[in-house]
């Protein structure tokens, strides 16, 4: 298995994932154009026991529209968000696609806030849509 690299802008904050992604999505909602800066975040979800933390890091937690309670880690000294974990399923680890700095990583399947999305962002077609 291929060990994947993620970090933040410094690389004080990283983690090292050996597994495979278990779901990548794109998410237009607010909330993820303010955390990354961005008019999207693409995440990728992992086993967390196939997930090994490096570094120190700040968190952020807020409540998602379904009501799960999210945390999100960013580093203290870049302010990169890296991860975050979701109180509604803590046996997986939700990874900044971006973290990677890794044009091979593979594309999203899942489009979320899907209504909310730039008019001039386009996806993939076989891309599943949730609004
Ligand atoms: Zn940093
Ligand atoms: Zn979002």
């Amino acid at each position: 298995m291929r060990l994947r690299q993620a970090s933040c802008s410094c690389g004080q904050l990283g983690l090292t994932i050996s597994a495979a992604p278990l779901r990548i999505s794109i998410c237009h909602c607010q909330a993820c154009r303010r955390r990354t800066g961005s008019v999207y975040g693409v995440q990728a979800r992992f086993d967390r026991a196939a997930v090994e933390i490096r570094g120190r890091s700040t968190a952020y937690a807020r409540t998602a529209d379904s009501g799960a309670r999210l945390t999100f880690h960013f580093c203290p000294d870049c302010g990169s968000t890296v991860y975050y974990g979701s109180d509604a399923d803590p046996q997986q680890l939700g990874v900044a696609v971006g973290a990677f700095a890794d044009a091979e990583f593979p594309a999203p399947t899942v489009s979320v806030y899907d209504e909310c999305r730039a008019p001039w962002v386009d996806l993939p077609s076989t891309i599943v849509r949730h609004e």
